[in-house]
């Protein structure tokens, strides 16, 4: 087994790439050998690509960039034939050693939707149209225990959903749905700006200027609205249709005070619909596994295709003060019993409880305390106190519990990470210090 540095054998990986697309082995979309170097050598995204010879045969290859603080491994493939044998291993070693020494500023390597080599690939079992970049590794497949294998942890599940729209039909719970709300004064129809006010106040509400932006910029489009006494409450759009047929839209909101009635599920239901009417033949969306976005598309009709887990590995450690303990917990790199996690925040049991239930409640990002909290930041936080009724519910605290933060010395703040403590199961003391 040899494995080097990548010389000029394109064609030799090219062929490798596109038999693991025929194969099934992968679900990326088959290249050329210009499109391989177009992809792979780059030099602004400063690439890395080994190959594993046998013999005088290329049995295997990888390849990787790194352009910050942050690399990425974008493909490793090995012949069927030569699997088992130590090959990816190697070639991942190599990746990861060529990266880490070309940057010396890189502190972690990760397999990941934003990877700037982004490789297109097709949704199995449909017409075959193109996405971008996967949003990480297809946990479906061996490439998910061999990462874990290599020391690379799961950090957040993506699912991928499908949904053909070609003869879309509205499920019977949704026209019974959409009934039930025109019963209560919502109609879900086209945006008219003639007879519906209230979209300006639907952004105030929401707070989202990027939707706004994009939104307002084009009302004269077809934009599916939930309007109350004349009043837009929600909306989902405009609709678009790509030249393959793909259904295209931005964003979907529902006033605050609006929600938990199924406009959300309303809203989507008639997006597909007015989409599909337009000549969309499909759909495709990403969402993590815990956003509850995905109880929308399920509703819709929607079904998760392949689901892809981000995964992270940490190469260099940060400055001290940046990789705490809970960093490192985030990472993956020290255990911790979790009991929820999300793309912004992680909950685990206390190492040392103080209570029956104690679970600490944390951002990922690392804010070292309280005093660090700004309006950058504070949606974050804001995040975590909506979640701990949803933990503390969860653990059964149905007689209340206690929620502490300690901040700096005085307060005997021993883990430099702002975090808050979730206390119950017990009577707790009257006096609080
Ligand atoms: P503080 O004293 O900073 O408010 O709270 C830090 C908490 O983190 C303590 O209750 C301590 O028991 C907990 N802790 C420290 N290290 C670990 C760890 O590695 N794992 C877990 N699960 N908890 C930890
Ligand atoms: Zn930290």
């Amino acid at each position: 087994m040899t494995v080097r540095e990548y010389r000029n054998e394109a064609d030799a990986c090219v062929m490798i790439f596109n038999l693991l697309c025929e194969n099934g082995d992968t679900l990326f979309k088959p290249i050329t050998a210009e499109r391989f170097e177009e992809l792979f050598l780059d030099p602004s995204i400063g690439p890395a690509v080994f190959v594993g010879y046998e013999g005088d045969r290329v049995i295997a290859f990888g390849a990787g960039n790194c352009a910050g603080e942050t690399g990425y491994i974008t493909y490793i493939g090995v012949l069927p034939e030569y699997r088992r044998r130590g090959y990816g291993k190697a070639i991942a070693e190599k990746l990861e050693g060529a990266l880490a020494g070309a940057h010396p500023e890189m502190k972690k390597i990760e397999l990941v939707f934003y990877n700037p080599t982004e490789l297109p690939w097709f949704i199995p079992g449909h017409a075959p149209h193109d996405h971008a970049g996967q949003p990480g590794v297809d946990m479906s497949t061996a490439a998910y225990p061999f990462y874990e294998s290599l020391g690379y942890r799961a950090w957040t599940v993506q699912n991928t959903y499908y949904l053909p729209l070609s003869e879309y039909r509205t499920p019977d719970e949704m026209a019974r749905r959409l009934e039930s709300l025109r019963e209560n004064g919502i109609e879900i129809t086209y945006y008219d700006g003639s007879r519906h006010g209230g979209f300006s106040e639907l952004f105030d509400n929401i707070g989202n200027e990027g939707w706004r932006r994009r939104v307002m910029a084009r009302l004269d489009e077809d934009i599916v609205v939930a309007v109350k006494d004349g009043k837009v409450i929600g909306y989902t759009g405009p609709l678009s249709v790509s030249k393959e047929g793909r259904g295209l839209f931005c964003g979907i909101a529902v006033r605050t005070e609006y929600r938990h009635h199924g406009i959300g599920k309303a809203l989507f239901a008639g997006l597909c619909k007015g989409l599909s009417e337009k000549g969309a033949t499909f759909m495709s969306l990403f969402t993590g596994d815990n956003n509850p976005a995905r109880y929308v598309y399920e509703s819709a009709g929607f079904g998760i295709v392949r689901s892809f887990a981000t995964m992270r590995k940490i190469i260099r450690k940060k400055e001290k003060d940046t990789m705490c303990i809970f960093c490192e917990i985030v990472a993956g790199n020290i255990p911790s019993n979790k009991v929820y996690e999300d793309e912004k925040i992680l909950a685990f049991r206390d190492i040392n409880p103080q209570a029956p239930t104690h679970i600490v409640v944390i951002p990922k990002e690392h804010i070292p305390d309280m005093n660090g909290i700004n309006a950058e930041n504070s949606g974050l936080i804001a995040h975590i106190f909506e979640t701990i009724p949803k933990i503390a519910a969860a653990e059964g605290l149905k007689n209340g519990y206690r929620v502490i933060s300690n901040c700096g010395p005085d307060a005997c703040q021993s883990v430099k990470h702002i975090h808050f403590h979730i206390l119950g199961g017990t009577q707790m003391a009257d006096k609080m210090a």
